[in-house]
């Protein structure tokens, strides 16, 4: 073995397919050197086993270009690198056996225009004329991705490290890497063997060993290996290599050309986490044992779908390890525990089809230190500290594999691992009825359902079981008033002397306010891009609060404790276990609470934006007045352990003023008609305030500036390209999730970022950003015919800048 360099720019740490496409980026992006170490031989983990599906149609824009470059690039690499890549183009089929999964791929084909991928809804006659082996009795149809193929996974990694390799990047073999360095805040390199390497960036890319080796720095990689099984089928009648990939969802079964034989995939409801007690160490290109019980149901099936197979052999059943994630998505990106210590782990599957974008976005996030695009659904920063216990991945990932060939319902709730974080009154809310939704952890009210009726879930897309009931919280809130348990805010505490101008750096809005000023902010990176989105309330001199939902609880955590100079004499702790919130929300909110509280509670006491400490029972609580909702009321932050005595409070008085509990559907309900922006939804670290509407919470001429601002001028001065909107279906039958595309004179111009059914505008909602036309200004972009394109229907919708509910803010400002 050649000897190992004392010293690298960035060394890759795993030489599956994923390490061998970011050291392919990395060297052709130019970085100099670029090392990448694999403890055994290169593919020897999961790669090699991949069955070879290269998919492009993700469930968001972004994901889904990705996986387009993937594509785009397995095309030409053969051509680059000499190396076979096994690479063909043959298409896919994805077919339905039911009305509900039918419309899933309608709706995931509308989408795809909106991603500008050709996919074709197709008849049972088209999917048997291109796939004759199939069985169609019970089909209804179904969707054909014609730039959809296949590849051999071996093949293309070796390219990629071919192509690496001639880009001047060194890769080492039987190089296990027993340590990564660090000085406390930073990596400084890889300990193996063979000796340290000093090194600027170290990269995480050793599959289903991710999670234990980032532990040994702190770093959380949630994952867990499952089994995944495949079958080898002998050749029959008809096999061709220029067959498509079919995927036939409701049997949970893929099916795929394989050199001569014909390939049965499965991703089975119930999986079987493997490897519990760790990794042999010796493990190389090994199979695992399985259980041929398990797998049967599945075979069956696929006999019933592909008839000829039932006098063909099964010539292999295979069985092999591959890391599952708790939310069936990838970690890519900095760890926000260590810096410079990168990660790209958990493929859950879908390694081979995700490893050429990985590889691209990876390496220019690496050299710029920040995300290319909006990769939010995907970020390392996403996961909980939680998330990486054990018994948890155990649990969860055993329904990760299902969920991706399950019916992607909306609203659809895990159901394994639940009960991980629950709300100080989480039982008294099961006593009123609360159907629990799972967010990060936290048990979240998503709905109530009234005496006699269970609090479970009817999936359809269509109007599901809990729509009327949900209707009547979101009207409690508009009539009356509602008590929402928001405590899954995530609350952070910054304080010390510097804490206002650090704060006020970092913050987009002005934020050096007079104590018991709270203040709506973004906070932006250098390029005018939403990185938060939360409010800061100033608490004293030198004390702040910030408060952030419960998904950002880390990224902001992070990205605001990155922001303090070492110099700095501030500090921020983290203090979202400390607190539960209830929220009063509602026109009689006010009547409510002074019922309660000494403290007087009158607009002229207590105006908008506020925040003050009252008594509420035997509990000093901070209320704050504010809303998510549109309407009068009160965020409470109440300590912990004094939650349920100020909730009992609270619901002992409840009758006499109609309060209602609501839960998150309606909150999302409700919020939409007010236009109110959610992040990660409809604002992004992509989108900047002046593009999503909220101009007004930048201040440009506060003293020192703030993170972004130059951006944002130069934004100013160019003017605008893209514009959110609010949208109203003037059909009040259709309903909006998200992703469907928005028309505008017969031209595709944008997409919805959230949609929920508005109860007070009669119909669904939506919000979605629109590309402005030539010389056009924001005030024209409403101008036109809106459509928004439901399940392959156009349905005409009303546009509008300004909220559709109460804009001039007549209600909250009262
Ligand atoms: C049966 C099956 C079928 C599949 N079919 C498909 C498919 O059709 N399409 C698709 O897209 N995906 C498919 N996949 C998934 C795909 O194979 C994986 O997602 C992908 O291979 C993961 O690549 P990786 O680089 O993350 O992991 P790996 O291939 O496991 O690579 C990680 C590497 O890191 C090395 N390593 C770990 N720790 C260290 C250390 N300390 N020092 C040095 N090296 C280390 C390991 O030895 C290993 O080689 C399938 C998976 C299975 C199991």
């Amino acid at each position: 073995m050649a000897d190992l360099p004392k010293q690298a720019h960035v060394v890759i740490i795993g030489g599956g397919v994923i390490g061998c496409s970011i050291a392919y980026h990395l060297a052709h992006l130019g970085f100099a050197d670029v090392i990448l170490l694999e403890r055994q031989q290169l593919t020897s983990g999961t790669t090699w086993h991949a069955a070879g599906l290269v998919g492009q149609l993700r469930t968001s824009i972004n994901m889904t270009k990705l996986a387009r470059y993937t594509s785009e690039l397995y095309r030409g690499l053969e051509a680059e690198t000499g190396q076979a890549t096994g690479y063909r183009q043959c298409g896919s089929i994805s077919v339905a056996t039911n009305e509900e999964r039918f419309e899933e791929l309608k709706r995931s084909a509308s989408m795809a225009k909106v991603f500008d991928l050709e996919v074709n809804v197709v008849d049972v006659d088209d999917i048997v004329a291109r796939y004759p082996l199939v069985n169609g009795n019970d089909l209804l149809g179904g969707i054909h991705i014609p730039s959809d193929g296949y590849a051999n996974a071996v093949d293309i990694s070796q390219a990629l490290a071919k192509g690496a390799r001639a880009n001047g990047a060194q890769i080492f073999q039987n190089t296990k890497v027993n340590a990564i360095l660090h000085d406390g805040s930073k990596v400084t390199g890889v300990s193996t063997p063979g000796g340290d390497i000093s090194a600027e960036k170290v990269v995480i890319c050793g599959g289903m060993w991710s999670r234990d080796l980032a532990a040994s720095v702190g770093v959380n990689v949630p994952l867990h290996a499952c089994e995944h099984y495949y079958a080898l089928f002998e050749s029959v009648e008809g096999l061709d290599p220029s067959l498509p990939v079919l995927r036939d969802y409701d049997a949970c079964t893929y099916y795929k050309y394989d050199a001569g034989k014909l390939l049965v995939g499965a991703f089975e409801p119930s999986a079987r986490p493997w490897g519990m007690d760790g990794i042999a160490e010796d493990f190389c290109f090994d199979e695992i044992a399985g259980d041929f019980e398990h797998f049967e149901p599945v075979l069956q099936d696929a006999l019933q779908r592909i008839p000829a197979l039932q006098n063909a052999g099964m010539q292999k059943f295979f069985c092999g390890p591959e890391s599952f994630t708790p939310d069936v998505r990838y970690h890519l990106g900095e760890a926000p525990e260590l810096q410079n210590c990168y990660v790209a782990a958990g493929l859950n599957s879908i390694g081979l089809q995700s490893a050429g974008g990985i590889g691209k976005v990876m390496s220019e996030w690496i050299r710029d230190g920040h995300a290319p695009v909006d990769l939010w659904e995907v970020d390392v920063r996403r996961n909980m500290p939680f998330q990486g216990n054990r018994k948890y991945l155990r649990e969860r990932v055993s329904e990760s594999l299902g969920l991706l060939y399950a019916t992607h319902w909306p609203y659809r709730q895990y159901e394994t691992a639940r009960g991980v974080r629950k709300s100080a009154i989480h039982d008294r809310l099961v006593a009123a009825g609360a159907c629990h939704g799972e967010a990060f952890g936290w048990e979240r009210p998503n709905w109530y359902a009234p005496a006699g009726v269970a609090p479970q879930y009817d999936y359809s897309y269509g109007r599901q079981n809990w729509f009327e009931y949900s209707a009547a919280e979101h009207r409690a809130v508009r009539e009356n008033v509602a008590l929402f348990d928001q405590s899954s805010f995530a609350k952070f505490r910054l304080e010390g002397r510097d804490a206002v101008s650090v704060l006020n750096r970092v913050c987009a809005n002005d934020i050096d306010q007079p104590p018991g000023r709270l203040v709506y902010t973004q906070w932006l990176n250098t390029r005018g891009g939403i990185e938060a989105d939360l409010t800061v309330t100033r608490l004293s001199d030198d004390a702040f609060l910030i408060v952030t939902a419960a998904e950002t609880e880390v990224r902001d955590f992070s990205w605001l404790r990155r922001h303090i100079p070492l110099d700095a004499h501030c500090v921020v702790t983290n203090v979202t276990s400390a607190m539960g919130v209830i929220s009063l929300m509602g026109p009689r909110s006010r009547e409510l609470l002074q019922s309660l509280t000494p403290a007087d509670m009158s607009h002229a006491a207590f105006p908008f934006a506020t925040s003050r400490e009252i008594e509420l029972g035997y509990a000093i609580v901070r209320a704050s007045r504010i809303t998510f909702v549109g309407e009068l009321g009160w965020e409470l932050y109440v300590p912990t352990e004094f939650m349920l005595g100020v909730y009992d409070e609270i619901a002992a008085v409840g009758k006499a003023f109609g309060l209602e509990h609501a839960g998150y559907h309606a909150l999302n309900s409700l919020r939409i008609e007010k236009a109110y922006r959610h992040w990660s939804h409809d604002i992004t670290d992509e989108d900047t305030p002046l593009e999503a509407g909220l101009g007004f919470a930048v201040k440009f001429d506060k003293p020192g500036g703030f993170i972004g601002r130059n951006a944002l001028l130069r934004q100013r001065e160019n003017g605008l390209r893209r514009q959110l909107l609010q949208f109203l279906l003037r059909n009040p039958e259709p309903l909006l999730y998200h992703n469907e595309p928005v028309w505008r004179d017969g031209d595709l111009v944008g997409h919805i970022t959230s949609g929920a059914y508005g109860h007070s505008l009669g119909g669904a909602i939506g919000l979605g950003y629109v590309h402005l036309r030539e010389g056009e200004n924001s005030a024209d972009v409403v101008s036109g015919d809106y459509e928004i394109e439901v399940a392959g229907a156009r349905i005409a919708a009303d546009a509008s800048l300004r909220p559709m509910y109460d804009p001039d803010n007549a209600r909250i400002r009262c």
